[in-house]
C-alpha cells in the first residue's frame, strides 16, 4: 500500500465538457442528469470515496453503461487523464496491496456498484492483479470496515503491517499482523488485510522468500554482513538495513519486502538461527 497524491484532474470541467460534446452521442443523456452527477462527485470528494458515507445513484435509463464505455473508450479528445494513467502504469509497487505487480486501473468504489463514479479521476487508483481478485470488495458488513484508498488514507505513510514468524526454523508458520493494536483505523486496516492484502496471496510469497532466507541467508545479506564470522547483531543490523532499503526503493514502509524484514526482526530465535546458518555456510 502506498499514499498517493490524487491526480491533477478538474473532474467538474471534465465531465461539464463531456455533457456538452454535441459530437458525443452520450450527450443528451449526460446533459440531462449533469447536476445529479456532478453534486455526486462533490460528495465524493467531501467524503474521501468512504463507501459509507457515498451511496451508490440511481442513474436513468443507460447512463450507467455509457460511462462505463467512456472509461473503457474515452472520446478522442476528452477524458485524456485515462488514457496518461493508463500510459503511465507500471508502477513498482501496488498503492492497493503493496506488492510487486503489473499495473492495471482500479476503480475504489466499483463501477459496476457506483458507475456514476466510471470517469471520475479521484476513484481510478493504480494498482495490481489485486485489483480483480477483490472484485467489487469495497466494505464490510460493520461500519467503519472498508478498503483503504490510497488517495485520501494518509495512516497508511506509517507501516501498518507486518509479518509474524512462529514455529521451526526449517517451516514456519507465517501470519500477517495489524503493528499497532490500538490503531484508530483497526477495523479498517484490518479489512483491508483479510479482503485486499491476504486475497492477494501475500502468505505463499512470505513462504517463497522465507525459504530462500533459510537456504542462503549468506547470499542474500552478503552485501550487508561484515566478512568472516557473524553475531546476532550483525545479523539484525543487515536485516535492518535491508528494511529501510525497501521502504525506500518503494517510497512506502507498507511493501511487501518491508512487511518481510520487520516480522523477520521481530524473531530473536531466527536471527539467531540465521546467524549460526550464516556460519555454517562460511566455514
Ligand atoms: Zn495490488
Amino acid at each position: 500500500m502506498k499514499k498517493i497524491d490524487p491526480p491533477l484532474v478538474d473532474d467538474i470541467n471534465e465531465l461539464s465538457d463531456l455533457s456538452l460534446n454535441a459530437r458525443l452521442k452520450e450527450n443528451d443523456i449526460l446533459s440531462r442528469n449533469i447536476n445529479n452527477l456532478l453534486a455526486h462527485y462533490l460528495q465524493y470528494e467531501a467524503y474521501a470515496g468512504n463507501p459509507w458515507e457515498v451511496n451508490s445513484l440511481n442513474l436513468e435509463g443507460n447512463l450507467a453503461s455509457k460511462l462505463k464505455l467512456l472509461y473503457e473508450n474515452p472520446p478522442k479528445y476528452q477524458l485524456g487523464f485515462i488514457k496518461e494513467y493508463r500510459d503511465k502504469l507500471s508502477p513498482d509497487i501496488c498503492p492497493m496491496c503493496g506488492g510487486l505487480g503489473k499495473g492495471t486501473l482500479d476503480h475504489y468504489l466499483p463501477k459496476d456498484d457506483y458507475p456514476s463514479f466510471a470517469v471520475l479521476s479521484k476513484n481510478l487508483v493504480p494498482a495490481c492483479d489485486c485489483n480483480s481478485k477483490r472484485n467489487t470488495t469495497v466494505k464490510g458488513d460493520r461500519e467503519p470496515e472498508r478498503v483503504i484508498h490510497p488517495y485520501y488514507d494518509t495512516f497508511i505513510k506509517h507501516r501498518v503491517f507486518k509479518a509474524k514468524f512462529s514455529g521451526t526454523f526449517e517451516s514456519p508458520q507465517i501470519s500477517m499482523i495489524i503493528i499497532d493494536d490500538y490503531h484508530e483505523q483497526k477495523k479498517v486496516l484490518n479489512f483491508h488485510l483479510n479482503e485486499v492484502v491476504l486475497n492477494n496471496k501475500i502468505l505463499d510469497w512470505l513462504e517463497k522468500r522465507w525459504g530462500a532466507m533459510f537456504n542462503k541467508p549468506h547470499k542474500l545479506l552478503r552485501s550487508y554482513l561484515p566478512r568472516g564470522m557473524v553475531v546476532r547483531s550483525d545479523v539484525e543490523t543487515a536485516i535492518q538495513d535491508k528494511l529501510e532499503d525497501s521502504d525506500e526503493e518503494y517510497d512506502t514502509p507498507n511493501n511487501w519486502w518491508s512487511f518481510f524484514y520487520a516480522g523477520l526482526l521481530d524473531c530473536n530465535v531466527r536471527l539467531d538461527c540465521i546467524t549460526s546458518k550464516i556460519n555454517q555456510l562460511r566455514l
